[in-house]
């Protein structure tokens, strides 16, 4: 023991003393964050992804629920695909806010061709769904879908509930319509559950995911009397989605994204024509102009910040996208 008139303990007292001081004012000193505030009127964000659903067919498609969306809120039928044209590389590039060259994912193979750049700590590429469970620790988030690959694109431990469809398994017989059905089938079981979860549970941030337009591009062509009958198709489920924030008494506080990865040419998506490259990109909600034709260039990769621009998340240095403020009432936030 030092006696209490030791030197040496005095000097340790001293230092210990300082110390504290030191942590103390540093403790003020640390720029808090503000906490994330979405902007005025929004509660919730609904992210509708429609697969290969071209801008080119617009004109001809009988979607009405998808187009009273674009009338009530701002469109751009010029949205384009990253690089290469293709599902999971887009996808990544909606839900990552970044290209392919960063976020690794520049095929649809089911691990990255490149690594990441970086990595959250959830062990991904830093997305929408990080963002969002990092600064609403306690928002409720869903999924649903009916391509595998989804799952690998998004930060799985950030979400709160995820559900995947599958079609039923094709054997050789199994014929191109009977194919193009299952994948109806799976398309409408993703609706038929994001439904009820958001009838149910009112969520803050939900993507929902459909396969089917895409599989019967690739079965029975693009622009045919098939493909349109499959978006029709979808355009029900998606006029059910709408049903479904309606019921949950939210319609008039969630602003909802379509969006689309690619369109299409004859049975594929892989050539550089504008019918592959541009998708239609349609906001609609709280403080998002009625009627509105988006000028602005629309990518891919600005709808991760677009989404966390109206969630008033921070975007990262690692992200390429911007938010499309043009389509909002007040641009700046
Ligand atoms: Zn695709």
């Amino acid at each position: 023991m030092l006696p209490a008139t030791s030197p040496l303990l005095r000097r340790v007292l001293t230092v210990v003393s300082c110390l504290s001081l030191i942590c103390a004012s540093h403790a003020v000193e640390i720029p808090t964050q503000p906490p994330a505030k979405p902007l005025p009127g929004v509660q919730h964000v609904l992210l509708v992804g429609i697969d290969a659903f071209g801008a080119y067919s617009w004109e001809k498609a009988d979607i009405p629920n998808i187009k009273a969306l674009a009338s009530r809120g701002a469109l751009s039928l010029r949205a384009r695909s990253v690089s290469p044209s293709v599902s999971a590389p887009n996808w990544g590039s909606h839900l990552m806010g970044a290209g392919p060259e960063t976020h690794g994912r520049i095929s649809n193979a089911k691990e990255s061709a490149l690594p990441p750049y970086t990595l959250s700590k959830y062990g991904r590429f830093p997305g929408i769904y990080g963002l969002i469970r990092d600064a609403y620790p306690q928002a409720r988030t869903g999924l649903f879908y009916d391509w595998e690959r989804i799952h690998d694109l998004v930060e799985d431990k950030a979400v709160s509930f995820a559900k995947e469809f599958k079609h039923a398994p094709f054997s050789k017989d199994t014929k191109p319509h009977e194919k193009v059905d299952a994948y109806e089938k799976s398309t409408a079981e993703v609706a038929e559950a994001a439904v009820e979860y958001i009838a149910q549970k009112k969520p803050f941030f939900t993507f929902v995911y459909f396969s089917a337009v895409d599989e019967t591009g690739h079965i029975l062509g693009h622009d045919t009397p098939h493909y349109y009958a499959t978006l029709q198709k979808v355009d029900a489920h998606v006029g059910s989605l709408i049903g479904a924030l309606r019921q949950a008494g939210i319609e008039q506080e969630t602003v909802i994204i379509l969006i689309a990865d690619h369109g299409g040419y004859k049975k594929g998506h892989n050539e550089a024509r504008l019918v592959v490259y541009q998708t239609p990109w349609i906001i609609a909600g709280p403080g998002v102009k009625r009627g509105h034709n988006i000028e602005s260039n629309v990518v891919h990769f600005d709808t991760a910040a677009t989404v966390a621009h109206i969630l008033g998340l921070q975007i990262p240095q690692v992200w390429r996208g911007r938010p499309i403020t043009e389509a909002f009432v007040v641009s700046g936030k």
